[in-house]
């Protein structure tokens, strides 16, 4: 396989490829920047980047691609722990920085090199070889159920990923991109910095995401955003007092959300104040993207659309048969199989083995139930989500969606903790909205129980001043207390 970045031969070479604040450079520029750093780092097998949200992360990145090595994003409000390990694990030769990054002592063991991102065209690159099954990037999943664990991808998952969501999606060359992500997750890395330089397009980079930000890039000729649910329920907070926020929102290309579950209420907020309906995707660290609503197709609130072009998906039983009917209801563990897929998790054989079935299928751990018609609707994940009581197996998801339905409830989370009677009880976690006035346990099971089923109602509800979030904004369930 030759560049993953066509667009760095022979794009427009004064297109804006990515500006971070006051700072941008054209794909000439770029191409002249990763060239450079490629040629100093070639010959490594794995270099770690220091990933601020700055144009030398992007740069070092790319450069390690263009040079055929694979590059660890490090998450620079990482703990020393976490980042012991995973320097312990990724064994890294480098590490990318900017000028004047400071760097904690969990780093201080490994050469540093600065990425010059202002360096004129060197003419002639060293050639590199690589193949499509040689990796690109080592990404450490966001540590929601566990320690994280370092995903190998390969080039062929990040081509194919992307070439898909740009089938699914529409996405050119002529699309601006805004983003307010961090770049140490597949979210805002893969997609947010390496799909619009795939494209040949432009991503603005916000720095610190704001509604403000948000506007002012969507009314200044931006035509997709990419954020996460946390980001999504500031934007429809701020909607109704800000028509300019609406209109630009309205007048955006693409709306996604990924990461985690929309909020059904989030959803339609969003919709009656800009006429648009945000478009939700589903993906992991291991398998990149799975499904999307299609930007052609219906956007079903609730729902993260189909398998995107190449993905296999099925849903199976807890037996490990698949369920062949879809009637919207019978809940399955996702599996998927496809091109988009990790090779590994680094220096964990046993992690990986337990994560594919024989015939080559890699088990999600996340739990549906597809319409009729093959949407596919997310119910929970099988460890922390899923709650048996009673004989039911319940999702948390739509008891969390129904009671951010009440006016009392600012934040919601639901989970399932041991019971005499019922096997597992409903445990709901609620951050009022007024904390003068927090919404009892018979209020909230009244609601659940009137819109959803009698089964569903929460048993147990405590008071929270903030849900605990890292820092994807996906809410913590393990450090929810179970008693
Ligand atoms: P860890 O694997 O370390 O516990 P993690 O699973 O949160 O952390 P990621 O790979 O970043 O790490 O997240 C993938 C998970 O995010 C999916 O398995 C799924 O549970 C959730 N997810 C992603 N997109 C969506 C979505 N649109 N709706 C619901 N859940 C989503
Ligand atoms: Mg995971």
């Amino acid at each position: 396989m030759s560049s993953l970045f066509p667009a760095l031969a022979d794009g427009p070479p004064e297109r804006v490829a990515l500006r971070f604040g006051e700072r941008s450079l054209t794909y000439a520029r770029l191409a002249a920047a990763t060239g450079a750093l490629a040629d100093r780092i070639g010959g490594h097998r794995r270099v770690a980047v220091w990933a601020t949200p700055a144009l030398e992360t992007a740069v070092a990145v790319v450069a390690a691609l263009e040079a055929g090595i694979a590059a660890v994003p490090l998450n620079p409000k990482s703990g020393e722990k976490e980042l012991g390990h995973i320097l312990a694990d990724s064994a890294p030769a480098l590490v990318l920085t900017a000028p004047g990054d400071e760097l904690p002592d969990a780093l201080s063991d490994l050469a540093r090199v600065d990425v010059d991102v202002d360096v004129e065209a060197t003419g002639e690159r060293r050639p590199t070889r690589v193949s499509d099954e040689d990796p690109a990037l080592v990404v450490y999943t966001s540590g929601t159920t566990g320690p994280p664990k370092g995903a190998v991808l390969p080039r062929r998952a990040v081509a194919r990923t992307l070439d898909a969501l740009a089938d699914a999606w529409q996405w050119t060359g002529d699309d601006v991109l805004v983003h307010g992500l961090p770049l140490f997750h597949v979210h805002g890395l893969v997609l947010g910095i390496l799909g619009p330089l795939r494209r040949g397009g432009s991503v603005r980079h916000l720095g610190r995401f704001g509604p403000e930000g948000v506007a002012r890039e969507l009314s200044g000729g931006a035509t997709m955003l990419f954020g996460v649910p946390t980001m999504y329920h500031r934007l429809a907070q701020a909607l109704p007092d800000d028509p300019g926020l609406a209109r630009a929102m309205g007048s955006a290309r693409l709306l996604v959300s990924g990461s985690a579950a929309l909020p059904v209420h989030d959803h339609e907020r969003i919709a009656e104040a800009t006429g648009r309906r945000v478009i939700e995707r589903y993906g992991m660290t291991e398998t990149l993207m799975n499904t999307s609503i299609r930007a052609d197709g219906e956007a079903r609130p609730g729902t993260v659309g189909v398998p995107l072009p190449g993905v296999e998906l099925r849903l199976v039983e807890e037996d490990g048969t698949p369920i062949t009917a879809y009637d919207g209801e019978t809940v399955g563990e996702i599996q998927v199989r496809g091109p988009n897929l990790f090779t590994e998790y680094l220096n964990r054989p046993d992690a990986t083995a337990a994560a594919f079935t024989a015939d080559g299928w890699f088990r999600t751990g996340d739990m549906a139930v597809r319409d009729p018609d093959g949407y596919v609707r997310i119910v929970g994940r099988k460890a922390t989500d899923l709650i048996k009581s009673g004989g039911y197996k319940i999702g948390a998801g739509e008891i969390e969606n129904a009671l951010l339905e009440h006016p009392g409830v600012r934040e919601a989370a639901v989970t399932g903790e041991p019971d005499a009677d019922l096997g597992e009880r409903i445990v709901a976690w609620v951050v009022p909205a007024d904390p003068e006035k927090p919404p009892t346990v018979e209020e909230l099971a009244d609601h659940v129980a009137r819109r959803l089923a009698p089964h569903k109602r929460p048993r147990v509800v405590h008071h929270l001043d903030a849900l605990p979030r890292n820092d994807m904004g996906k809410i913590m369930k393990r450090a929810l207390s179970r008693g």
